[in-house]
């Protein structure tokens, strides 16, 4: 993530976040920052076998996924137990894209790898959505969007602007909402997020799953949802010994994650939509996690 050399504390002047931040139970510390840079180099990350750069205009994400991995970054700063309780954002973002325009024309973008760009801050700050505009202005070969969350859709318009350069990857990963709210509680719901699918794909924009890590589900009736609206999709297995922050969910849904049955329900839900592999694959998705 880019570091800030400038933060100013906006809790007491953006009562919508609070509001949200509220009704999400969450005590949400939300800072203005000045990003050095914006463009984050990919060539020798682990995107960079697919992208030139990744894009990030948050830092910190409130969606609180369990298994988030960012937290774990060897530049983060937090704990992971503090993961989803900050969110700095980078209100210079789009001037630092208008700034290194030279380097987006013709390059492969991966928007976002370390926080989601359509959490409910975006509400409030549109900082995705202008960072969209500058890119559209200055011409990449490539974008990748990864999202949970149906807000990318007040964007719809600007999305389809970018053609088949630009695709959207919805996370996904598991058919149940009561698992969802217990693994990321406070992401948009299963049914939001399919509806998300839906829409993308029926308005043409280039769309595929992210099943990273696959959570406790039906795989059958996943499949199932998936296999309507989606060809593409990508599985990754939680790697619950190096992220996950709530271990108890592990101890809870041990039958569900003992290896011979975690295998197993990979391999129904493969069977059924195409799995995006290696070689199709944005190396991103290897991480399991991003957005
Ligand atoms: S996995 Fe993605 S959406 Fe979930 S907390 Fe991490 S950055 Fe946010």
């Amino acid at each position: 993530m880019c570091v800030c050399d400038h933060q100013l504390s906006l809790s007491v002047k953006i009562p919508y976040i609070r509001v949200v931040g509220k009704a999400l139970g969450m005590n949400l510390q939300i800072k203005e920052v000045q990003a050095k840079s914006i463009l984050t180099p990919q060539a020798l990350g682990s995107l960079s076998r697919g992208y030139d750069y990744s894009l990030n205009p948050y830092g910190g994400c409130a969606f609180r996924c369990s298994y988030c991995y960012v937290p774990k970054f060897p530049n983060a700063h937090h704990s992971p137990q503090e993961w989803g309780t900050w969110i700095n954002v980078k209100v210079n973002a789009p001037a630092l894209l208008q700034k290194d325009r030279l380097k987006v024309f013709g390059s492969r973008i991966f928007f976002s790898s370390a926080t989601d760009p359509y959490q409910y801050i975006e509400l409030k700050y549109r900082l995705s959505r202008k960072c969209l505009l500058e890119l559209l202005r200055y011409q990449p070969a490539k974008v990748t969007m990864h999202t949970r969350s149906h807000l990318i859709l007040q964007d719809l318009e600007l999305l389809k602007a970018f053609g088949n350069r630009l695709q959207v990857g919805v996370s996904l990963t598991t058919n149940r909402d009561d698992i969802r709210s217990e693994f990321e509680p406070s992401a948009p719901s299963i049914g939001r997020r399919l509806n998300l699918i839906r829409t993308l794909s029926k308005e043409g924009i280039r769309v595929y799953a992210s099943v990273a890590p696959l959570l406790p589900c039906d795989p059958d009736e996943l499949a199932e949802l998936l296999a309507r609206h989606v060809d593409k999709m990508w599985i990754d297995r939680m790697r619950w010994a190096e992220v996950n922050t709530r271990p108890h969910l592990i101890e809870k849904y041990k039958v569900f994650f003992e290896e011979r049955n975690y295998r197993q329900a990979i391999e129904r839900l493969a069977s059924r939509v195409h799995l995006i592999n290696e070689d199709e694959i944005d190396s991103s998705m290897l991480l399991g996690t991003t957005s």
